[in-house]
């Protein structure tokens, strides 16, 4: 499961200067992949892959730690009555998410998204949002 971190980094007690992905790995145990981070000297924002049986126990953890954190259930969004099936997603997309049926209709497998937005740009007529 996607989580998205977010944080701010201003002040003392913020976690944006404590190691806290880290530091949930060494408590739980729980491998933590990092897909995505953008960190500046006032804020971070963090994409982390977690095995679904453990994203409750990560999520809480991080929280208490001062994390705010935002479940990704459908990173991207297709509207349906927007796309055509014109294919150019799947052509851009870095992580194979798009992908045609057996009937050349489009499938998605937002799980495996990293929110780079490549899509939305590329979708020649609006189709793709980003979830927020
Ligand atoms: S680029 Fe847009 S219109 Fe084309 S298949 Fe993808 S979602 Fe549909
Ligand atoms: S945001 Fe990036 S990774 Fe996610 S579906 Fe679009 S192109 Fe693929």
């Amino acid at each position: 499961m996607k989580l998205l971190l977010t944080f701010s980094r201003k002040g003392r007690a913020d976690p944006g200067r404590e190691p806290v992905i880290a530091r949930v790995v060494k408590e739980t145990g729980v491998l933590i992949n990092v897909e995505k981070a953008n960190i500046d000297s006032m804020a971070g924002e963090v994409l982390i892959d977690v095995p679904d049986r453990s994203a409750d126990q990560i999520r809480q953890r991080l929280e208490e730690l001062g994390v705010s954190v935002h479940v990704m259930e459908n990173a991207i969004a297709r509207d349906e009555g927007e796309c055509i099936d014109c294919g150019a997603c799947i052509s851009i997309c870095p992580q194979e998410v798009f992908s045609f049926d057996e009937e050349w209709q489009l499938r998605v497998n937002s799980e495996r998204c990293v929110l780079c937005g490549k899509c939305i740009q590329a979708c020649p007529h609006g189709a793709l949002s980003q979830q927020g």
